[in-house]
């Protein structure tokens, strides 16, 4: 049921206690001021006094360590104060990790890769940011990577990206995605292409474990890498793969003594694997929540927020300049490949897509790879378009872009499973 709080209230929260509340109807707006103590929403601190606004969707916890009075105003559907919460055992993780900075700093080696690993719903992104805030708050710079294709915590769904952390996350915004590195996949989950996947997260862990050693502070400060909520079968051999590739150091399990069991299993013992418990604020989402969080992120990187509005172009390229690729094959029996080619090869070919009306709605990644003999999996993209018409008889597609221009003469762009609906009148 939704409480309307529109006068506000004060609540006072004890030391290790911490506000869940969660916001569903539409245009609702809640405004939180601190007014005394201290007070950290996924790690970041708020300022006192300042006013804090959270719109639909909003689904947080301000946790307090030393205590504090919080003003809350606004129409939220769920409100409480809980005094169970497993931040004592985050900030110990935090403080491991530290140990292992500053072993890597004193020897000059790179910092620690830790992977966080669980079920759907257990927390995995807000410990991630909760883990990255504690970092920046003294003075590291870590990489954030992101091989959650379901739901794109960095770019969007879809897609393996990593950035520098260089400020704790907005209260309001989350950490500023500012030049990200992304390499495309281009489905919802790995399972879309098992091999596709191993090949972009190898090779998104070997390119970014060496930027690590352009920065004497990043290399110290390590890398947190956030993973898919798909723990079981060959999901739980994508964990393995990326807990090869990124070299763990460390692997935190959240919430399924089982996954920890079998990773204590499986990784080489230098590995340190630690049992997490789950916050009991974490909100579940349905497989429909899942797929509207997943087109909000899309709707966000074309036409922004309400802070923060973007205003994208539409534009027409014929079929004739289109140049559309798919990464994947049809599978063929080994039998059938030319010498030398294994099956496996195919699900990592680029190929040629031609336009028909079944792209509408779909994500188009514009890559930075000037032709197909460019390693189009381990080349960065620029961007993404949405495909709004297909118009057979003109022989051309609408598309929509952030981008003013029509796309550059050499534009290769790939196909994507993720679709969009662009009702935003
Ligand atoms: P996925 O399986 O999609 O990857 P996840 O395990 O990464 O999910 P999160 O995205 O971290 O889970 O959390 C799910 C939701 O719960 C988010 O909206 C987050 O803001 C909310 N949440 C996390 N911790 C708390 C908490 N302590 N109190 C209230 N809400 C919380």
């Amino acid at each position: 049921m939704s409480e309307d709080n529109s006068q506000g209230r004060e609540y006072t929260l004890e030391a290790d206690s911490e506000l869940r509340f969660e916001i569903e109807q539409k245009n609702a707006k809640v405004l939180v001021t601190l007014l005394t103590g201290f007070a950290e929403l996924f790690g970041t601190e708020l300022v006192k006094k300042k006013k804090y606004e959270f719109g639909v969707g909003a689904k947080v916890a301000i946790f307090t360590y030393q205590g504090c009075v919080i003003h809350v105003s606004g129409q939220m559907d769920v409100c409480y104060i809980s005094k169970e919460t497993p931040m004592v055992q985050y900030i110990n993780c935090h403080a491991a990790l530290e140990q292992f900075r500053l072993e890597a700093e004193q020897r000059d080696k790179r910092g620690p890769s830790v992977l966080i690993v669980g079920p759907m719903d257990v927390g995995k992104s807000t410990l991630c940011r909760i883990l990255l805030n504690y970092a920046v708050r003294v003075g590291r710079r870590p990489l954030y990577a992101d091989l959650d294709v379901g739901q794109g915590a960095i770019s969007v769904a879809g897609n393996v990206a990593t950035i520098l952390i260089e400020r704790p996350a907005s209260i309001e915004d989350g950490f500023a995605k500012t030049a990200p590195l992304v390499y495309h996949f281009g489905h919802k989950s790995p399972s879309g292409n098992s091999v596709l996947y191993n090949a972009v997260v190898s090779k998104m862990a070997e390119v970014t474990l060496q930027s690590l050693d352009a920065n004497k502070r990043t290399k110290s400060s390590g890398i947190i890498v956030n993973t898919c909520g798909w723990v079981k079968g060959s999901g739980y051999e994508h964990l393995l793969h990326a807990a090869r590739a990124y070299r763990a150091r460390a692997i935190f399990v959240l919430d399924q003594e089982r996954l920890y069991n079998d990773l204590l299993r499986d990784v080489p013992a230098n590995v340190h694997v630690v049992l997490l418990p789950k916050s009991g604020g974490v909100v579940e989402r349905s497989k429909g929540l899942r797929h509207e969080s997943r087109e909000q992120r899309i709707k966000e990187y074309f036409y922004g927020n309400a802070r923060t509005p973007f205003y994208p172009f539409s534009f027409e390229v014929k079929f004739q300049d289109l140049r559309l690729y798919k990464i994947g094959a049809p599978p063929l029996p080994d039998s059938c490949m030319p010498i030398g080619m294994k099956a496996e090869d195919n699900k990592k070919k680029v190929v040629a897509v031609t336009a028909t009306p079944a792209l509408l709605h779909h994500i188009l990644t514009l890559s930075f790879a000037e032709s197909t003999d460019d390693d189009v999996i381990g080349t960065n993209i620029a961007g993404f378009c949405c495909v709004t018409e297909v118009d057979m008889e003109r022989q051309s597609v609408m598309l929509l872009s952030p981008q003013p221009r029509p796309l550059p003469p050499n534009a290769l762009l790939l196909w994507s499973e993720l679709q969009f609906m662009d009702n935003h009148a």
